[in-house]
């Protein structure tokens, strides 16, 4: 058979490109999707998977979703890309703005990580600061600034950051345990005046999934407010994931620019920044602050966003809401039986697991949690045919195509592949 992985690993490094594609924290060798279908993935050797990664949480609809494929079909016939404005634009920004009340102007580009980077840029150029405060276990995307205790890949592969990133460019960016106001208070006071962004994924979920103790991000707004520093909501997952308004919308606390990706692009490259005008104006071409891109609000990725945004009601958000319940519930309760010491945490539409007696609150905590009896779980469920992420750090995320079936069926596989670990 045509081995694809040998093939990628003797032209792509490592032969995949996004690290933790490539199963390093959880073994073997990854599958090869040839396309999928609702909530589940047909690979290359023809198996049919249920899949909770969902494209990282990008696919809130399920793959291939009619809506979506029509959207894009439609969009191609005309052009791909002009470098020039399009309707479509004014049409996601109007949007995105109409659903977020502390945005009132967007700027759009083509990956989470460049949003971030231009959001650490705009937050510099509008203080005329240089510090940023992040949360360790926080991924913001792999600019250098921000890859210093980062989550995600980075905290797979258990590296302090990156190797290419210099002392200086991470020179003023301090790092604090996530829901840790006295680390809060004390890296404020100790550096007065010189924060330029406090950035934070206002429910983390990319040190698996830990949600913010209550009052913590009120908190961060009422101090970022009194030191004069932006708050950046790092949203590129929560952001028309966990609610129509994203977690500003659940929490009801305004950042002063807020991040999004994954999910608003419906699947194909695109995130954004916004905020109030009067931040936002300080980017080029009206402001100081230069920032551009080729592929920017791309003609297919602007109608695949518009698309799903378009279909999403508030009853859907009720729904996942009530699948991640289902879910959570019967993992916690399938690892309990067979006497493993596991949490199944849930916030809003999202579900997470750790392999831990107690509840996570902090990457700390999260990176205490076994992570070798996550990878013997993950090839359980995977030799099942239900596909969870390849490491012990990422959040699961049921779709609106994962039926009550597809649940129960999980629930059913967990308890086998629990009773799996548990002998090992
Ligand atoms: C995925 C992610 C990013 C990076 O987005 P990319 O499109 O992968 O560059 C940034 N922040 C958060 C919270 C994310 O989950």
């Amino acid at each position: 058979m045509d081995d694809l992985f040998a093939r990628a690993r003797r032209r792509i490094p490592g032969g995949v490109n996004s690290p933790v594609r490539a199963f390093g924290s959880v073994g073997g060798e990854p599958f090869f999707t040839a396309r999928g279908e609702g909530a589940h993935l047909v690979t290359e050797d023809g198996r049919r998977l249920l899949d909770y990664v969902q494209s990282w949480g990008a696919s809130i609809l399920g793959h291939a979703h009619p809506v979506v494929v029509e959207a894009v079909q439609r969009a191609a016939a005309d052009g791909t890309s002009f470098g020039t404005p399009t309707r479509r634009e004014v049409e996601l920004a109007e949007t995105v703005a109409d659903r977020i009340p502390s945005v009132e102007k967007v700027r759009l580009v083509s990956s989470g990580t460049e949003a971030a980077m231009t959001a650490v840029r705009l937050a510099r150029g509008a203080t005329g600061r240089a510090k940023l405060l992040k949360f360790a276990g926080c991924y913001h995307g792999h600019l250098d600034a921000l890859l210093v205790a980062a989550g995600s890949g980075v905290a797979t592969l258990g590296l302090p950051g990156s190797a290419g990133v210099t002392p200086g460019a991470v020179a003023d960016t301090v790092v604090v345990p996530f829901n840790d106001r006295k680390a809060v208070d004390a890296a404020l006071d100790r550096h007065p005046g010189e924060f330029a962004a406090l950035l934070v994924e206002p429910v983390a979920a990319n040190m698996g999934l830990v949600p913010p103790a209550p009052g913590f991000l009120e908190f961060l707004r009422e101090r970022a407010t009194a030191h004069g520093a932006l708050l950046v909501f790092d949203e590129v997952i929560t952001g028309f994931r966990i609610g129509p308004a994203g977690a500003q919308g659940r929490f009801a606390v305004a950042a002063d620019v807020s991040i999004y990706g994954k999910v608003l692009g419906g699947g194909l490259p695109l995130a954004a920044l916004g905020g109030p005008a009067a931040v936002m104006d300080e980017l080029a071409p009206l402001g100081p602050v230069y920032q551009a891109g080729t592929l920017s609000g791309n003609p297919l990725a602007t109608a695949a966003g518009l698309a799903v945004l378009g279909a999403l009601t508030d009853d859907h958000y009720a729904e996942l809401e009530r699948r991640a319940t289902t879910l959570t519930t019967g993992l916690a309760a399938a690892l309990a039986d067979a006497g493993i010491a596991a949490q199944a945490p849930r916030a809003f539409t999202l579900a997470g697991l750790f392999f831990r007696p107690d509840p996570v609150t902090d990457y700390a905590e999260a990176q205490a949690a076994d992570a070798a009896a996550y990878a013997r779980f993950f090839h359980g469920m995977l030799d099942r045919g239900v596909y969870l992420a390849p490491s012990a750090f990422e959040t699961m995320f049921p779709s609106l195509a994962h039926t009550d079936d597809d649940i129960a069926r999980t629930i059913e596989c967990a308890a086998e592949a629990a009773r799996d670990v548990a002998r090992a």
